[in-house]
């Protein structure tokens, strides 16, 4: 059963000669539940397919299919629903609002969309995640493995069916990078989540089910592990 399809899509910057294809034709598919890496050099084009098969970034052509809807036909409006809905994203910088403590930071996406948090679930997505006696303590006050984690908590709490990390350890040292992608992995496999990790590193990638290298906009190998 697939949860995510990506059928033949491009995107290209600029015109003519000076065009670039950031990625060129490609097909991804993901099954519900799966674990997968995208791996690949800088400029390969990891960050572009991300941003696309997440509803972030429009492909120039090709068609995103997540849990049976066509995403980019979609109006821009609903799109932003049902990416706020099914997807969430947790990237390389925590994003934490400063201002606001754990969590609050944690249910504020809820709130945009006019929803309640539900308060049984997050409290379990806090001790799962071992932040829960850091509730109500300021971004600032945390390490940055916390900070992560927070993050990681913020973007499951809408219950979304797939989970988008960007180089989701790469601000954090060894030991911490190995706890909280422990914990994120811990984490979707509890709430049934899908997992796509975008890394540079082997050790991450190595733990996904599946590996997805791309290569020059193109997807190269796709490994079973
Ligand atoms: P990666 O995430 O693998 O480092 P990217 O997806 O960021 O790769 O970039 C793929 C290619 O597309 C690179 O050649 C990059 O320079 C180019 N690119 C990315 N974003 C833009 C943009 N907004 N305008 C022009 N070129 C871009
Ligand atoms: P890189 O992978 O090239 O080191 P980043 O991981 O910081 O760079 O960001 C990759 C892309 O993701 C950038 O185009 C950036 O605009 C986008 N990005 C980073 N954080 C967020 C965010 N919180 N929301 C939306 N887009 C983001």
């Amino acid at each position: 059963q697939m949860i995510l399809e990506g059928k033949a899509l491009c995107k290209y910057y600029g015109e003519g000669e000076n065009q670039v294809k950031a990625i060129h034709q490609v097909d991804f598919s993901v099954k519900k539940g799966e674990f997968i890496s995208i791996v690949g050099q800088s400029g390969a084009g990891k960050s572009t397919l991300m941003h696309i098969i997440g509803g972030l970034d429009r492909p120039t052509s090709g068609e995103v299919i997540i849990i049976g809807t066509s995403i980019y036909s979609l109006p821009v409006n609903q799109l932003a629903v049902f990416r706020r809905r099914e997807i969430g994203f947790v990237f390389q910088g925590f994003n934490l609002v400063p201002s606001l403590n754990v969590w609050e930071n944690i249910i504020l996406p809820i709130g945009l969309d006019g929803k309640k948090a539900d308060v049984g679930y997050i409290e379990d997505i806090l001790n799962t995640l071992g932040i829960y006696e850091k509730r109500t303590n300021l971004p600032t006050t945390l390490s940055g493995g916390q900070q992560q984690r927070v993050a990681i908590a913020r973007a499951i709490a809408s219950r979304p069916a797939i989970v988008l990390a960007d180089e989701p350890t790469g601000n954090l040292d060894s030991r911490s990078s190995g706890d909280v992608l422990d914990l994120l992995r811990l984490s979707v496999q509890k709430y049934n989540q899908t997992l796509i990790v975008v890394t540079h590193n082997d050790e991450v990638a190595r733990l996904a089910d599946r590996t997805v290298r791309v290569v020059d906009g193109s997807i190269a190998v796709e490994a079973l592990q």
